[in-house]
């Protein structure tokens, strides 16, 4: 058993409390390899905002757990050595089992998600709470999700949304113990979360009627990706053929991160900015065989990317 602590990394608890009072978000940002998680540290040390590090089933599997553990210490370790040491959270994405939680506070997360959220609702209480009973002996935060989003991210699809029942979620917070709520208003999984000239609205009515059911209870959201249009002609332009994905509007999701939504995921917006950057190169020189080149530049986007997200969508700039 690693504890994450030995790791240097915290729990969500006193992050969520500090983001709902100062009504921002933390950026929870996927990683799966090195050049990714750079990205991630240098952005947040540079705008000074803690971060949340999202691991996902299939990132763990590609990446290796191993790998992941001394790659999160050294995330720690890389900021300090760049002179501004964050609070670094370091999450499992959409757990689905169990063992697989279980598996990863043993080996150094510091906060769990348990989806539940495909399970009819007292399947979903009683796997919530199991995890949470096992995560809490450890310190180890946890959260859960009521209502299913739509789209594709890893092993997670779904074809339609369902919104959250706001009449279920004190019931759910209560019986599970979970410390913070993964709800679906309306954001979806993937780059294709609505069609061109389709009203992107999320629906921020169900989410004031969830508070006022819970008030001050960390919220999250997922599948929140604004999938930048010049991003996708980028790609397009050098030639990749992405059509018709269109994301979440950034200023919607900044009046979310203004409520007690506390933390928030971005993951499609970043496999965006790097593919761009990669194809670029690529294609404007095809000699390039120095995989630096390219995954260098592709860094610095995804660098940039990640600054523009705290400080203009989140506004958990200066609060580490
Ligand atoms: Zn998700």
């Amino acid at each position: 058993m690693i504890h994450y602590k030995e790791l240097g990394l915290v729990n969500t608890r006193e992050l969520f409390k500090k983001a709902v009072s100062g009504k921002y978000a933390i950026p929870a940002y996927n990683f799966n390899n090195m050049e990714q998680l750079q990205a991630i540290i240098q952005a947040c040390v540079e705008t000074k905002s803690p971060v949340i590090l999202q691991v996902s089933s299939g990132a763990r599997k590609y990446a290796n757990q191993t790998m992941l553990r001394y790659m999160a210490e050294g995330a720690v370790r890389y900021a300090e050595e760049l002179g501004y040491p964050i609070p670094i959270v370091l999450h499992l994405d959409h757990g689905d089992t169990f063992d697989l939680c279980k598996s990863c506070v043993e080996t150094g997360f510091s906060s769990i998600m348990i989806d539940g959220s495909s399970h009819p609702y007292d399947e979903n209480v009683k796997l919530t709470k199991q995890v949470v009973d096992f995560c809490h002996q450890y310190d180890v935060t946890v959260e859960g999700e009521l209502g299913v989003l739509a789209g594709v991210e890893d092993e997670v699809q779904s074809e339609v949304h369902t919104y959250t029942q706001p009449a279920d979620v004190e019931d759910f917070v209560k019986r599970t113990g979970v410390d913070s709520l993964a709800i679906s208003i309306g954001t979806s999984h993937g780059a294709y979360k609505f069609k061109p000239g389709q009203k992107v609205e999320i629906r921020l009515d169900i989410l004031a009627e969830i508070e006022d059911c819970i008030p001050g209870f960390p919220i999250v959201l997922h599948g929140s990706s604004s999938v930048p249009q010049s991003l996708v002609q980028e790609i397009n332009k050098y030639g990749g053929k992405m059509k018709d994905a269109v994301g979440i509007p950034e200023e919607q999701l900044r009046r979310a991160a203004e409520s007690a939504v506390c933390k928030i995921n971005i993951d499609s917006d970043g496999r965006l900015a790097m593919t761009a950057a990669i194809r670029k190169v690529l294609t404007e020189k095809p000699d390039e065989f120095d995989p630096r080149k390219y995954l260098g530049p592709a860094r610095d986007s995804l660098k940039e990317l990640y600054k523009h997200k705290v400080i203009h969508v989140l506004g958990s700039n200066d609060k580490a």
